[in-house]
């Protein structure tokens, strides 16, 4: 059985490794002249790093990622607000996505990876599945449901980079709130630190000086963050603005065609799942492609696994930016925060369990 995959980013290449393990020949075609990932970090949750284990690919991740330090949530005079001990058994590693997307790109042949080329239509591709990894701005998705409404914004835009100089192993991952600004810490197994910083802000806002702009908001919050901007060069700053699918699918598949990642569930990155959910998108499609009799009975099971998960898990991260960086009034921050004083760490990890607590399917064929 042969599948194209349209789009090589971290859905799309996770789709093809996944694909490979169950006995399918892949391509992939990515419209971009190298495969790669921008220059910033994701950080992989205890759900995608199960998903990554089935793949065989998990002590690869740990070994580029986050060492298992302490982490938590912190106001931004560096008080706690929720603490997590280094002890809690799954801990978040975070990586470089370029770093990652090696890891899952060394798991393939390079026969399987094409570049420089665009998809235009997927009526012209010669396989039993096309898997639709081409991100937020889906041409797949367009052609597929072309009333659905555009990915929209979420009123909040995000600066992210990765330091050049090391800091101590034992730094924390953190996350820090302010009033509309948030900054995340994502320290690196080499010792080098991902940062994200998160403003509300209209759309469409850019500046000669993205690094200035991020000074401008933290540099007189708690440690490390001074010292992370002062040890990140200007010019690898990137800046996004968040935008989501506000409108959920009424279905990941249509005919041969899997949606999957972005292109399916877009979502905002304040659970930091949505990469995470293209990586269990991936394995949960094999493991279907592996037991089902034919790609239609396949396919009806990705997306009856796969829907409401991602789509809830949206409805969930839209929900958490509501009381997280997006509360701006003093006194509801002092009101948000207190209640985060007051629950203990173990209660918010419960309420996350549905999410975190995800275990993959078997990659056998055996039902
Ligand atoms: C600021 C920010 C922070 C984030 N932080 C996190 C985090 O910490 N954790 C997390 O899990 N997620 C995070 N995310 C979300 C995550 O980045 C995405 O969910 C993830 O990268 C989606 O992967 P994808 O493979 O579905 O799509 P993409 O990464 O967008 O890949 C799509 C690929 O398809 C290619 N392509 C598009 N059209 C075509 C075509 N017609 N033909 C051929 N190729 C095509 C593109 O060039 C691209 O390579 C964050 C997102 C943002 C914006």
């Amino acid at each position: 059985m042969k599948a194209v995959v349209v789009g090589g980013g971290l859905g799309g290449v996770t789709a093809a490794v996944a694909l490979r393990r169950v006995g399918w020949e892949v391509a992939v075609l990515e419209r971009a002249a190298e495969f790669g990932e921008v220059g910033a970090g994701v950080g992989v949750m205890p759900n995608a790093m199960r998903a990554l284990a089935a793949l065989g690919l998990a002590d690869d991740v740990r070994r580029i990622g986050t060492p298992r330090v302490p982490g938590g949530i912190r106001d931004r005079r560096g008080r706690t607000l929720t603490r997590v001990d280094a002890s809690h058994q799954d801990h978040v590693v975070a990586v470089h996505r370029a770093d990652l997307h090696r890891v899952l790109r060394s798991a393939l042949p390079a026969r399987c990876l094409v570049t420089d080329t665009e998809v235009r239509s997927l009526d012209d591709l010669d396989a039993d599945l096309v898997v639709a990894a081409d991100g937020i701005r889906s041409r797949a998705r367009e052609a597929l449901f072309p009333t659905l409404p555009q990915p929209v914004y979420a009123g909040t835009t995000a600066w992210r980079s990765v330091t050049t100089a090391r800091f101590p192993l034992d730094l924390g991952l953190s996350q820090t709130l302010g009033p509309g600004t948030e900054f995340g810490v994502l320290p690196l197994g080499d010792g080098r630190v991902c940062w994200y910083a998160a403003a509300i802000a209209p759309a469409g806002g850019r500046s000669a000086d993205e690094l200035g702009e991020v000074r401008r908001l933290f540099a007189d919050w708690h440690d490390p963050i001074p010292a992370l901007l002062d040890a990140t060069p200007p010019a690898a700053v990137l800046r996004h603005d968040i935008h989501e699918l506000a409108a959920p699918l009424p279905t990941y598949v249509r005919g041969r065609v899997a949606l999957l990642g972005d292109a399916a569930h877009a979502m905002t990155p304040y659970l930091g799942q949505g990469a995470c959910m293209a990586i269990e998108d991936a394995v949960v499609l094999a493991a279907a492609c592996a037991r089902a009799d034919d790609v239609p009975t396949a396919l009806a099971a990705y997306d009856r696994q796969r829907r409401p998960r991602t789509q809830s898990m949206a409805k969930a991260s839209r929900a958490l930016g509501r009381v997280g960086h997006k509360v701006r009034n003093p006194v509801a921050v002092a009101a948000r925060n207190a209640a985060m004083r007051a629950v203990p760490a173990s209660v918010g990890l419960r309420g996350m369990s549905k999410f975190l607590g995800w275990t993959p399917p078997s990659l056998s064929p055996d039902r």
